[in-house]
């Protein structure tokens, strides 16, 4: 797909800076332009993320806010002017993104989020940020996350503090932390903020969103970080599942399929290589090997490959569509394939024994 390997003059002059370094590189920046992210809240947090993540080219940016934005929103909410007041956030900061990068699609949804809008919005996303100063919208983003796989980056900011905390669809969940809504905590339209606090907060916030998307090193993935802007301290604290987490807990989530580890194996989606080439052969689902990239260089049956933790990050070439699943041992691809059926996605197979069993049953014959 020439259209989605190669850049235009203008993306290559625009992420110059960026593509040079070595993290990234040109298969970093066509990683960025595939990304679909969700940005809940274009407010203080929202508006230096949705700047950052712009301007390094994240291909799809979805913006929710139900607000207008008011004079009193300016110290800290970087996207809106004094002729923006009145207007909707969503709206006017969509605008001012598009302004900075064309080469992206930056949506604006002028509404709040809510249960009955969620889904279809978390669904669509790679990764969401949770950019409001709203708890009540913190656990509906939680629990769609978890129903639908996907990490999110909970900020909050309060005073001259701030949290952050990346949220793994494995690892615990915003409800482990805060089984219940911490009253008077977390609101700056009570306690009052500095106004820079929610631009750093923000910025962490976009740091570690491009870093996942980039696959590299994400310190915040389950762990809490809290920063003291008075006294210029960051701590850093593992989050520790809650057994009993009624968004996250074994007992809340027994209607899905098994948990990673607990799969027997024979599980009728995991296939003998037989029936895994018959099912190839049918057509019945797209080969994509979970190996890593220099394996897959190494010896491959075909197909793309998209390595376990880039499918666990729920990356978009998956797409929603049928899938054969491989790799070395069968080990990799049956977690991939649990996951993936955990998320909904039913029509996912798992060559059993791998490539090797693969190879061996090819020598009988
Ligand atoms: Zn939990």
């Amino acid at each position: 797909m020439p259209a989605d390997t190669s850049f235009s003059a203008r993306e290559w002059l625009r992420y110059a800076r960026q593509v040079q370094l070595p993290e990234i590189g040109p298969e970093g920046q066509r990683r960025l332009r595939r990304a679909r992210v969700l940005v809940v809240g274009a407010g203080g947090l929202g508006a230096p993320a949705a700047l950052y993540l712009a301007g390094a080219g994240v291909g799809r940016l979805t913006l929710v806010d139900g607000d207008t934005a008011a004079l009193s929103n300016l110290h800290r909410q970087v996207l809106f002017t004094e002729s923006d007041v009145g207007a909707d956030k969503a709206r006017a900061a969509a605008g001012q993104l598009r302004a900075r990068n064309g080469d992206i699609q930056v949506t604006g949804v002028a509404a709040p989020l809510t249960a009955g809008n969620v889904d279809e919005l978390v669904a669509e996303a790679d990764l969401v940020l949770d950019c409001t100063d709203q708890m009540a919208v913190r656990y509906l983003l939680n629990a769609a996350c978890r129903r639908h796989a996907k990490p999110w980056l909970f900020a909050a900011v309060d005073r001259f503090a701030g949290q952050l905390a990346l949220f793994d669809p494995d690892g615990a969940c915003f409800q482990c932390l805060y089984p219940d809504h911490p009253a008077g905590l977390l609101d700056c339209a009570a306690a009052g903020v500095l106004g820079v606090v929610p631009g750093m907060l923000g910025l962490l916030q976009a740091g570690e969103a491009l870093k996942l998307l980039l696959g590299l090193p994400t310190p915040s993935r389950g762990h809490l970080l809290l920063w003291d802007a008075l006294g210029l301290e960051l701590r850093r604290l593992r989050l520790r599942r809650d057994p009993d987490c009624p968004c996250c807990s074994t007992a809340g989530r027994a209607e899905l399929p098994k948990a990673p580890g607990c799969a027997v194996p024979g599980a009728d989606w995991e296939l003998p290589p037989p029936s895994f080439a018959a099912a190839l052969e049918r057509g019945d689902g797209a080969l994509v090997d979970v190996r890593s990239a220099a394996e897959f260089a190494g010896f491959n049956l075909g197909g793309v490959n998209i390595p376990l933790d880039e499918v666990i990050a729920g990356d978009p070439r998956l797409g929603d569509r049928p899938l054969l699943l491989v790799c070395q041992s069968g080990a990799r691809s049956r977690r991939a394939a649990e996951r993936l059926r955990a998320a909904g996605c039913e029509a996912v197979f798992s060559l059993r024994g791998g490539i090797l069993a693969w190879l061996e049953e090819h020598d009988a014959h």
